[in-house]
């Protein structure tokens, strides 16, 4: 399906994605506790499994529409964050989400432990690396967040990280918050939309899930002890979760808390986020000053004459026509 120009589709539509997703967003300066707040089972009333199929392909077309409007403007780009715990279903979004974009406008990076070369510089310094160019979108499958998560949850990681000690007292989690906030608003403000998405898995469909890939050969690949040694924090990420979304869920990028137990459920939200992000944007493609207009209908005379005997000297004008016709 093509986005149409006309008003009306766009207004309605917006507005429905509008109203879809705000149950899912954090609203800045509130205070998270996410076991109490967002429910990982949560799925509209009126969605069935079966219609979502038809919802997604809608918004993946969406995507694809709008992403080369983006890159067509090159004035914008847009940064996708996708934090979730193991078995979260990161991976499946992204493969779903962005399978209708050309792949040629996004690009995905995946943060692991950090490199030597990386921790001999600032905490942000490996994720600036990578971010977007204007008519991009930037996935991150892990992201900055980490920073205020694995490292929180495993002090041993912030000693790694060699900070002064004035940079490491009590307040450093508040203080990261502080900066990562900074740090987005100035992305924002020079054209970088920053999408946060936190797919919020229950502790019961991770075990279901970690069985799955034990039980399932073609699975193994994505099993590895060390996700159940890190099931053994799961409290301790909740607090970490919780307090991340309660320092950096701003007006300018705003968290979204997506119920991941249904995988299917979990892809629809995402892909109405990104398609609503990319809605605010409002990419147009370029329109040419009527000089050089003038020019290109220069160009083409001189194109059509050069048309082979019996040749059409613009097969295309008949086309254009035609499809003008049909609406
Ligand atoms: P995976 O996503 O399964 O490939 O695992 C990547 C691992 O890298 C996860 O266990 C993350 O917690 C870990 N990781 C990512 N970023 C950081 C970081 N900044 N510091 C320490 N560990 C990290
Ligand atoms: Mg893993």
């Amino acid at each position: 399906m093509r986005v149409r120009k006309g008003p009306a589709m766009n207004e309605v539509t917006a507005k429905r994605i509008a109203e879809f997703i705000a149950p899912l967003r954090v609203r800045p300066g509130a205070k998270v506790k996410l076991g109490k707040d967002f429910d990982p089972r949560y799925k509209a009333d009126f969605l069935k499994k079966k219609d979502g199929r038809e919802l997604l392909r809608t918004g993946i077309s969406l995507l694809a529409e709008y992403q080369r409007r983006l890159a067509a403007q090159n004035s914008h780009g847009v940064l996708m964050c996708l934090q979730a715990l193991d078995a979260g279903g990161k991976d499946g979004t992204i493969r779903h989400v962005m399978s209708g974009v050309n792949p040629q406008g996004v690009q995905v990076h995946n943060f692991k432990v950090p490199s030597t070369e990386e921790l001999d510089h600032d905490y942000l310094w490996r994720y600036a690396c990578r971010l977007p160019e204007r008519g991009e979108i930037g996935i991150f499958n892990r992201s900055h967040y980490e920073e205020v998560l694995v490292v929180r949850v495993h002090p041993e990681h912030l000693v790694r990280q060699k900070l002064p000690p004035e940079a490491k007292g009590k307040d450093v989690w508040e203080r990261r918050y502080r900066e990562i906030n900074d740090w987005e608003r100035y992305l924002t403000d020079n054209g970088f939309h920053v999408v946060k998405l936190f797919l919020n898995l229950s502790k019961e469909e991770q075990r279901i899930r970690f069985l799955k890939r034990i039980d399932v050969p073609d699975r193994n690949w994505k099993f590895s002890a060390a996700d159940v040694r890190e099931r053994e924090y799961w409290d301790d990420y909740q607090v970490a979760f919780s307090e991340m979304l309660s320092g950096t869920s701003t007006s300018w990028a705003p968290w979204y808390v997506i119920p991941a137990d249904r995988k299917w459920f979990a892809r629809i939200c995402a892909a109405a986020i990104m398609v609503h992000t990319l809605i605010d944007i409002d990419p147009q493609y370029p329109t040419v000053s009527a000089e050089a207009r003038a020019d290109l209908l220069d160009v083409r005379k001189r194109l059509e004459k050069e048309a082979p005997k019996g040749a059409a000297a613009d097969p295309y004008e008949k086309k254009i026509a035609a499809h003008k016709r049909a609406g």
